[in-house]
């Protein structure tokens, strides 16, 4: 997968693209990553990439040109599946979403800053616009390597155990298990007795139960939409 990811202010993104998952998946060659300078595409001295806000507003807005001008010539080159603007009003950042995106070839993630961009570029570039959730960040950095991580992971070969991102939560609208490591007993506090069985078709089950059991407690609505929609219960 390529994503090219436009932002003035790459430092942001270096730190979380740099270890872990994302890192690993660049190394594998399985992620293409390419963070574009916006500054890198303006033209006056002093390399400016805002302007004051129309009509009086406070606060300062990406400007129109450096952002065409960079998706340009990104397009002439690449043909991306998805433009995509980080919004805190955009539909909302779900798993089905990161299962979705992990299958398209060529992405482009364009962050904000300060009060947001022209409404222009969001109207005639953007084929889509992805939020976080509904809380507002400073910039588009931070939500674009969440929404990276999130899809990254996915590709096959990231993770080390293939199956693992599969029983993460909200993989089939169930949240997931709980998971516990040696010691068997901590000062008293025990492991369940049956992931010690062995039995490998009853822990399968319990984990099963524990999750209905956990999404019914903390996420109602899901819990709901499994009985709904004729979602997996068993
Ligand atoms: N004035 C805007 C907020 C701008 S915040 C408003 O009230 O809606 C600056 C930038 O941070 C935005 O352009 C966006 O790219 C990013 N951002 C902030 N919160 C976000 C969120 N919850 N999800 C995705 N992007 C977000």
């Amino acid at each position: 997968m390529r994503v090219d990811i436009l932002t003035c202010l790459p430092q942001l993104l270096t730190s979380p693209c740099s270890h872990s998952i994302l890192k690993r998946a660049i190394d594998r060659g399985l992620l293409a990553l390419h963070i574009h300078d916006l500054r890198d595409y303006t033209t006056d001295k002093h390399h400016k990439v805002d302007d004051y806000a129309y009509g009086g507003e406070a606060g300062m807005v990406l400007s129109v040109e450096p952002i065409a001008r960079c998706i340009h010539k990104l397009k002439a080159q690449t043909s991306y599946q998805e433009l995509i603007y980080m919004a805190p009003d955009g539909e909302q950042l779900t798993q089905q979403l990161a299962n979705q995106l992990s299958l398209q070839e060529n992405l482009l993630i364009l962050c904000g800053h300060y009060k947001g961009v022209d409404e222009r570029i969001r109207q005639h570039f953007i084929t889509r616009e992805i939020s976080i959730g509904d809380y507002v960040l400073s910039g588009g950095e931070l939500p674009a390597a969440v929404l990276l991580d999130a899809v990254v992971r996915l590709l096959p070969g990231v993770l080390s155990d293939e199956t693992s991102a599969l029983t993460d939560s909200f993989q089939d609208n169930l949240v997931a298990p709980p998971v516990y490591t040696r010691p068997a007993d901590f000062q008293g506090m025990r492991v369940p007795p049956i992931l010690l069985s062995g039995n490998a078709q009853a822990i399968q089950e319990w984990r099963h139960q524990e999750a209905m059991k956990r999404t019914a407690k903390r996420r109602p609505a899901l819990y709901e939409k499994i009985h709904t929609n004729d979602g997996r219960t068993s």
